[in-house]
This record gives C-alpha cells, structure tokens and sequence, in this order.
C-alpha cells in the first residue's frame, strides 16, 4: 500500500473508531455526567500541539518564498487582488445560501412553544455557566463593528513583528513576509542569498508537516471520541435537530456543489478528483476542528497531491487559513437568524441584509481555532439589535448563544472542513494566474 494510500485510511478508520467509541462512552454517562476531558487533552496533545507548532513559522516562510517566487509586484498585485475578490466572493455566496435556509425552513418557528421555551432557558443557564464564552462574547459586543473592522486593520499594520509571531496573530506575519518578500525580489542578485535560505527552511518545515502527519490518526480518534462522547449523535435529532441540518445542508450544498461548479468554471479542473487529492487535508480539518492548525497540512497536500503551484499555494493558502471562511459565515447566518426565530423575533429583510454583511466580516475576523465563529457570531447579533432597537422591537440576549454552545464542535467540525476546502479551490484557481516555471 502506497503512504499516502496507509495513512489516508488510518486518518478514516481513527475518525470512524473514535465516532463508536465516543457514542458508547456517550450514551453510558449518567444523567447530568460530564465526559472525562482526557480524550480532548490527549488530542490535543498528539497532535493539536504539534500542529500548532509549525503554524507560524511555515506561515512565514511559505509567504515570503511564495512572494519571492512570483517576484514582478505587478503580478503579484494581481494575485493577491484575486485571491481576495474570490475569497470574498465565495464567503458573500456562502452568506447568502445561509440566509436563505434558514428563513426557508424556518428550524426556530417550528418547534413548539414549550420546545423553545425549555431550549431558551438551558441556553441561559449553560451561558451563565461557561465563563470564557460570557468573557469573549461581552467583549465582542463591547467592541462591536466599528471595533471589529478596526482590529482587523490593526493586526494588517502591525508594529512589532515578534509581538505578532508571539502572540501567533498570522495576518500581522503575513503582511510582513509579504513586504520582506517583495523587497528581497527588488534586491536582485543581493537578495539570492537570503532567499534560499528561506526556500530551504521552507522545505525543512514541509519535511516536519510529513512526519507530523503520522500523528493524524490518533489525534483525530482521540478527538473524535472526545466530542462525540460529550454531544452525541442523538442531539442530531433532539430540538436542535432543525438548526443543525439546516447548517449541515448549507455546508453540503456549499462545498459540494457551490466551490465545485466554480472550480469547474474558473479553474477548468475536475472539482471532485481534486477533492480527492485534498483528502488529507479536509479530514484533518475534521478532526481538528481548526483550519489554522491544519494549514501546514492543506500546504503539503495542495503542492504535493492536489496539483497547486507552489506559487499560488505558499501565498494564498495562509491568507485563506487567516480570512477565508465559507464555512464559518454560512453558519454564523443560519445560527443567528435561528436564535432570533427563536426568541420570536421576527426580522425584515432589512435586518437580514446586515446579517449578510456582518456574518461576512464576522467571519473574516473569525481566527482558524475551534469555536471562533461561536464568539465573533456575537457581532452579528449586535448589529441586527441595533437595528431592531430602532424600530422599537425587543433584542435579542447576549446569553441565547448558550443555546447553540453546547453542539457546536460538532457543527464546527463540518464549517472548518468547508473552510479548508474554499481555501484549496482558491489555491487551485489562483495555480492558473501563477503557474510554476517549468522545471525543464
Ligand atoms: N473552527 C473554525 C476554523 O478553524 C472556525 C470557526 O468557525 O469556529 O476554521
């Protein structure tokens, strides 16, 4: 069996054995027992950490000799200029098939009275009870909009670059390998020397990200088994059944259908074979529940098996890990417009515009780590409330994200595998603006 055959089949049979054993050890936990958090620890001992470890300098790295490689600032205007209308693009699109769903089927008006009232009060009290979200989420609103496209532009100006790699803030290193990636091209001969030397630390770092793909398996089964044990399959069918096919369906017709057909179109490529190649990938991103620290995976995977161009994969694919979020934003419109339904709110198409707008930003704010949509979905919510409060209307509390806290790894375990996989299609389309020199 080849490598990539054994390990892909590992990845499958650890997501697989950890999907049984976690509903085992599910179903046999007494009433109000919490699962033991060894499992999610060990995951994220095995591989989380590992993983996380590579994250910052491979994003460093992978820009400035994907920067150095496309060279003409032209050019590369061009690329960055696309990668962003695409991403931007397909997140809005995401947004908006979200929007939709949810306002078709309605998850929040169907339940019944008492349904939502019971659902209403665990939420509440599950908020009151999860400390770190109340914290984030409070700030969150503190900061609002205004505050949110701020930060956003402060972490693009950053003014120390270690304080960025430190506090791992990877939008604040890429614009930085970006600006040493162009002065290095404009260098000429002067800059050779400090080029390769990047290239070469580049492929050292790829040769870990291989080695630390053995580590997959056993990650993805310990993590596996820690979410499924805490949540359940049978949450798929309690009350919040609706919401979450709803979120399910949008992410399946998102990824499978929206990215393939403009794959297809834009990058002439057979959609479904390259989600194939992706495979490693996607499925860690499953496990993982973080397209960040799936990155230096989604890097290997798309240069060596997908078929990208080490050009467009090393600058476009770190940008996607760090704003590029389809899945998040899809899901942050249905979760919000879902709360509202369910706190009998009804909004206008005014009001579910803003959400189309705000789930957007939302997202691009949202970093690439378990549970981030949870927190930034919170500006969202603040947004439509200002709206609401000036037609007089009741708003919608801060504590309702309680309602959805409690399914959400599962739900985020699907949005990141949409995120990575928008991220690959953008590397894979942008491969046609910025093929590789021909090594012949
Ligand atoms: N877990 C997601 C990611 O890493 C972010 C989120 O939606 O919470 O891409």
């Amino acid at each position: 069996m080849k490598k990539d055959t054994l390990i892909t089949v590992l990845i499958l049979a650890g997501l697989v054995l950890g999907a049984i054993l976690g509903q085992i050890l599910h179903v046999n936990l007494a009433e109000g027992e919490a699962l033991n958090p060894i499992w999610m620890d060990l995951g994220d001992i095995v591989l989380i950490r590992p993983l996380k470890l590579m994250v910052i300098p491979l994003v460093f790295l992978s820009v400035v000799v994907g920067v150095t490689s496309i060279g003409d600032p032209s050019k590369l205007g061009l690329v960055g200029g696309s990668t962003l209308v695409y991403y931007l693009s397909t997140m809005l699109l995401a947004v908006v098939l979200g929007t939709a769903l949810v306002s078709t089927i309605t998850p929040g008006d169907t339940l019944t009275p008492e349904q939502q009232l019971e659902l209403r009060e665990s939420g509440e009290s599950e908020y009151q009870q999860q400390g770190k979200i109340q914290t984030a989420s409070s700030d969150a609103e503190e900061r609002g909009l205004g505050g949110a496209w701020f930060n956003i532009l402060e972490q693009v100006i950053p003014t120390n670059f270690f304080s960025e790699l430190v506090n791992g803030r990877t939008l604040g290193v890429i614009v930085f390998a970006l600006l040493l990636g162009l002065a290095l091209a404009a260098c000429g001969p002067t800059g050779e020397p400090a080029v390769r030397v990047f290239e070469s630390l580049f492929q050292g770092m790829m040769r870990l990200v291989l080695w630390i793909l053995w580590l997959t398996p056993a990650g993805v089964f310990f993590l596996v088994t820690g979410t499924v044990g805490r949540i359940g399959f049978e949450s798929l069918i309690g009350p919040l059944g609706g919401y979450m096919s709803t979120v399910l369906i949008g992410l399946g017709i998102h990824g499978l259908v929206v990215l393939p057909l403009i794959l297809w179109i834009l990058g002439r490529t057979n959609p479904y074979r390259f989600m194939f190649r992706m495979r490693k990938a996607l499925l860690t991103a499953f496990g993982t529940d973080s397209s960040s620290a799936t990155l230096p995976v989604t890097i290997e995977t798309a240069i060596d098996e997908g078929g990208c161009s080490k050009r467009s994969s090393n600058f476009v694919l770190p940008l996607g890990a760090t704003v590029n979020m389809d899945g998040t934003a899809l899901y942050e419109a249905v979760a919000v417009v879902f709360l509202f339904q369910l706190y009998g709110i009804e909004l206008e198409f005014a009001e579910l515009m803003i959400v189309v707008i705000t789930a957007t930003l939302a997202a691009v704010g949202a970093a690439g780590i378990p549970s981030a949509g949870l927190i930034t979905m919170v500006i969202v919510i603040g947004a439509v409330n200002t709206s609401l409060a000036g037609r007089g209307i009741e708003e919608l509390p801060l504590s309702a994200v309680g309602v959805i806290y409690g399914v959400d790894r599962l739900l985020d375990m699907c949005r990141t595998v949409v995120n990575v996989w928008g991220d690959a299609t953008g590397a894979k389309i942008i491969t046609r603006l910025a093929p590789d020199p021909d090594p012949g």
